[in-house]
């Protein structure tokens, strides 16, 4: 099979990085590395760490870079492609990324940013509704499952979940630190010639028929 490179997604909370991300593993069988998911599953655990993760998350704020690093050390062994989501999210992850892994495995790689505007993205987070069960992720106004309250795509008997830090008050914040920690990463990956910018307010469809022939 042909090798791909490893993807980054670059873009802002709703910007579609998580609907993309469980097409494209999908269909060209990349390993899915969402550092938010691993985050989130550490909640679950309801360990120490996880109380800990949980009330940052909910702030809206950024868990620190030796965390997410270590959790994605213990994700990141494998010959598969890798799809980064959520990481790197400053310029100082990026660097990491590049060195400890690009570089040392000597591995190629490709940064997607998904560009849409910020009152779009509020009206997408605030409406967004997630299966816990199977991750379909579904939006009250653009993209409602037919199965009310429940997911339409597996057979989960609970309520499709909306999650805390998804209210527009955090998500302003959100937007905020995207612009002052993440946006710098695409002066970064423009000056490594590794930089592609996809235009994400386009439908899902389309948006991953550009990003499909962008990867393949
Ligand atoms: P996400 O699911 O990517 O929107 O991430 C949800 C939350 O997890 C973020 O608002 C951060 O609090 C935390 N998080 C996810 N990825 C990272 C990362 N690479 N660095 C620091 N915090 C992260």
């Amino acid at each position: 099979m042909k090798k791909l490179v490893d993807l980054i997604l670059i873009g802002a909370p709703g910007s579609g990085k998580g609907s993309q991300s469980l097409k494209i593993k999908e269909k060209f069988g990349y390993r899915h590395l969402s550092t938010g998911d691993m985050l989130r599953a550490e909640v679950a655990k309801g360990s120490e760490l996880g109380k800990h993760v949980a009330e940052i998350i909910n702030s809206g704020r950024l868990v620190s870079d030796e965390l997410v690093l270590s959790l994605l050390k213990l994700n990141c062994n494998s010959e598969d492609s890798f799809l980064f989501d959520g990481f790197p999210r400053n310029l100082l992850q990026a660097k990491m990324l590049q060195d400890e892994i690009f570089k040392k495995l000597n591995r190629d790689s490709l940064a997607l940013y998904f560009k849409v505007n910020n009152e779009d993205l509020i009206s997408r987070i605030v409406n967004r509704r997630t299966c816990k069960n199977c991750g379909t992720i579904f939006n009250l106004i653009t993209k409602p499952s037919s199965n009310g309250d429940y997911c339409d795509n597996c057979d989960s008997t609970d309520k499709l979940s909306h999650r805390a830090d998804d209210n527009e008050e955090v998500v302003r914040g959100r937007l905020n630190i995207f612009d002052s920690e993440s946006k710098p990463l695409l002066d970064y990956y423009a000056n490594l010639g590794k930089l592609k910018i996809v235009d994400a307010s386009m439908s899902e469809e389309k948006l991953f028929g550009e990003i499909s022939r962008l990867i393949n």
